[in-house]
């Protein structure tokens, strides 16, 4: 018999899966697949993972639903390719269905994957499913991607259209006559198997934030200390238990300001997939050999927020017990780190990597550039905010500060680590001299 696999990978949903539509319409049975993949897993630095556990209970969940619909639900542990090798030599695969992934690592394995399809007799097909537009779809007029982002969102908004954001029938399709069913198929890997230890970390739930929190969102976004501030979705969008058509609808109904946020989604992951080196090195050349300090007692005392700067200090403490920050918290971090500590920004961006449950390389990637000023869009160099003003601008009561620095006020909450305007003048000769330097 003949079967078509789905591969879920940022998608663990059934309802409106645009690649897993197109499966359960391929007119052979589908087997959803999962593969925990050892080329990703392997490099993880800690056994411990919140982002894995998540993973773990969400293809648990998948396979239920599978089993419940009356189909096989695949959970493989391996390398793609080895994985690939196996279950297209044991079954008849016909096709192999799946949504795209713009990450550098990922559109190479997809190629070599798509190339042992063909080998197999088996098409590869790829749908655009976790953007609203991907790759070449939104260009400038000479044919390369907007430099700035108000003319990427103008083309953005020029260009939808109201089935842009329609929902695929994945859900409604998903019945046993559609589904393969294995009963051969091997037991899906435990946590333990897989050498994982078990770490829950809270996500707030799968489904549309309340509509109070997205009319207001305009007004709440840029305090940290206040409950509801933002709408918390993004773990959801980045591991696609929530789908993005769905939030920009809402928010296109309800709150343009957070449907621009939305749009800065698609143009970073649109960004990445144009400028892969961006992953790894600064996008202007002229800023690929600024002499960072790179101190690494003032990065470890960044990490720890230790830096006697209370919003930035609250933010990495928050990062660390929980995994998330706001985004408030992310600007004030993240700029202190590249322009006060003058420390590389990738290492800021390696750190939120291991740490953020909501790790995304193009929104991690792109907004560590924007705010060192190395970007394909980029915070002009020599902005430097202070970390005053943020504090009185956006956490003015210090609700944020006491909640994650008890010790604030007293005399165990250290003195400031640099003092501001002398390191904002130290970023700003630095990186002038930077520019100059290179022409
Ligand atoms: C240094 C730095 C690193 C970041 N790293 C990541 C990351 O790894 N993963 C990630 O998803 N976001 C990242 N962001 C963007 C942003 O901070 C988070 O998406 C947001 O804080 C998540 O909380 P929320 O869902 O409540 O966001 P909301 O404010 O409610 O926004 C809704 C959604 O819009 C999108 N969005 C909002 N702000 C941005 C932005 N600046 N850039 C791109 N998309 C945005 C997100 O998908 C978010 O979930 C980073 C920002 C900075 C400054």
């Amino acid at each position: 018999m003949k079967i078509t696999l789905f591969w879920h990978r940022r998608d663990f949903r059934l309802h409106d899966n645009a690649g897993l539509a197109a499966a359960l319409s391929s007119g052979y049975p589908v087997v959803p697949l999962f593969i925990y993949d050892r080329e990703i897993l392997d490099l993880l630095p800690s056994r411990r993972d919140a982002r894995v556990t998540f993973i773990y209970d969400q293809v648990e969940r998948l396979a239920q639903e599978t089993a419940q619909a009356g189909g096989t639900f695949l959970a493989m542990y391996g390398r793609p390719l080895e994985v690939f090798e196996q279950l297209l030599t044991r079954y008849e695969v016909a096709a192999v269905y799946t949504n795209e992934d713009y990450e550098p690592y990922a559109a190479e394995r997809d190629t070599a994957v798509a190339e042992l399809c063909q080998r197999h007799g088996a098409t590869f097909q790829a749908y655009k499913d976790q953007v609203i537009f991907a790759k070449r779809e939104i260009l400038s007029k000479s044919g390369s991607p907007n430099r700035t982002f108000s003319s990427y969102r103008n083309a953005w908004l020029d260009k939808l259209q109201d089935e842009d954001l329609q929902p695929y029938p994945s859900k409604e399709l998903f019945t046993a006559e559609r589904l393969g069913h294995l009963p051969d198929a091997e037991p899906r890997p435990g946590l333990e198997s897989m050498q994982f230890e078990r770490f829950e970390q809270f996500v707030p739930a799968a489904e549309l934030p309340a509509e109070a929190v997205v009319r207001n969102y305009h007004l709440t976004r840029n305090s940290p200390g206040q409950v509801n501030s933002s709408t918390r979705r993004s773990v959801h969008l980045r591991f696609g238990t929530l789908s993005v058509r769905e939030l920009m609808r809402q928010a296109r109904d309800l709150n343009p300001k957070l449907l621009a946020e939305l749009i800065w989604r698609d143009y970073f992951m649109m960004l990445l997939w144009h400028f892969p080196n961006t992953a790894t090195e600064s996008y202007d050349p002229r800023l690929r050999h600024v002499p960072y300090r790179n101190n690494e007692e003032e990065f470890k005392a960044w990490c720890e927020g230790r830096t006697g700067y209370p919003l930035v200090d609250a933010g990495m403490r928050e990062l660390n017990q929980t995994g998330y920050l706001p985004n408030r918290a992310r600007i004030a971090a993240a700029g202190f780190l590249v322009k006060h500590l003058l420390i590389d920004w990738r290492w800021g961006d390696k750190y939120f990597a291991d740490k953020l449950l909501d790790y995304d390389m193009a929104q991690n990637v792109g907004n560590w550039q924007w705010m060192a000023g190395t970007g394909v869009v980029a915070a002009p160099w020599f902005r430097v905010y202070s970390p005053q003003s943020q504090q009185e601008q956006y956490d003015p009561t210090f609700a944020y500060v006491w909640q994650w620095v008890p010790e604030f006020g007293t005399c165990e909450y250290p003195k400031p680590i640099v003092e501001h305007k002398f390191a904002r003048q130290r970023a700003v000769d630095t990186l002038r001299a930077a520019y100059q330097a290179a022409g």
